[in-house]
């Protein structure tokens, strides 16, 4: 049990890695706070194990962030851990991006991160520690054709990771921040990719082969988990090896 009496809310919880993470969490002893956007996900997510409390939040609404880690706090008292998770995408070549576009992906990936850290952040620093857990991409490393917002979003992500890592360790806080850099992941989010573009991408990974999603939230435990006590500021890949 490497998270027993651990408090972590896990954004994007409804789907993809954000789902396994959050019964990982809660099979090695984590009170999981699981939030996602869609409702009916979550009530799947509670039928398989009812001891996750599940909320539905829109990481991009500040007030409905900070009344639920007011309810958090007044039910069990502290946050351990914050796993950013929750990502969208809305691809485009730069010159068709529409402007709506290139602000959603901004105010979910981005500034939805920055809105949880921020409303969590205080709960940590009172309790002298936490860990949290940032979703960035190889996007965010590499670039990718048709990704400019998402790629500003998860570059965005390892400049606010590597601050607040810096930042939350003040005074002796034993507050950690890294990221975690997927490869290319089977999830919902990568189900549409045509089979052509699998066998080309596979070609470049070292590894042969898309990851799973059990394979990320491994990486979210291990950060989440005492285990990686003297881990902050770090971004971890999970590419089999694409980027290095
Ligand atoms: P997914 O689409 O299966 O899951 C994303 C979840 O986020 C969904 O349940 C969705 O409803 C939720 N969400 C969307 N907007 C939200 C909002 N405003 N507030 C709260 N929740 C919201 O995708 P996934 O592949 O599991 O992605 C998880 C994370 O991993 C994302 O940040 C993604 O960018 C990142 N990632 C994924 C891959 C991959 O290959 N799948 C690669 C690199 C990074």
């Amino acid at each position: 049990m490497k998270l027993e009496g651990k408090v972590c809310i896990i954004t994007g919880a409804g789907s993809g890695i954000g789902k396994v993470a959050s019964l990982l969490f809660a099979k090695e002893g984590a009170k999981v706070i699981a939030c996602d956007v869609v409702e009916e996900n979550l009530k799947k997510l509670k039928e398989e194990n009812e001891s996750i409390d599940t909320y539905k939040l829109d990481v991009c609404d500040r007030s409905a962030i900070k009344k639920m880690v007011d309810e958090i706090v007044e039910k069990y008292g502290k946050i351990d851990v914050l796993v950013n998770n929750a990502g969208i995408t809305r691809d485009a070549l730069l010159l068709k991006m529409k402007e709506e576009d290139w602000d959603k992906v901004i105010d979910v990936n981005l500034k939805g991160v920055f809105n949880m850290t921020q409303a969590v952040a205080p709960i940590m620093l009172k309790n002298g520690k936490g860990s949290i857990i940032n979703t960035s991409s190889v996007v965010g490393v590499y670039g990718n054709i048709g990704q400019t917002n998402y790629a500003a979003t998860k570059s965005g992500i390892i400049g606010m990771t590597k601050t607040w890592a810096k930042e939350l360790a003040r005074k002796g806080a034993q507050i950690r921040v890294n990221a975690v850099a997927p490869g290319f992941i089977k999830t919902p989010m990568t189900e549409k990719v045509p089979d052509r573009i699998i066998q080309a991408l596979n070609e470049k990974i070292p590894l042969k082969r898309m990851g799973e999603a059990e394979e990320v939230a491994k990486v979210y435990l291990f950060l989440a988990s005492d285990d990686s006590s003297y881990i902050t500021g770090q971004v971890i890949g999970v590419d089999g090896g694409l980027v290095i």
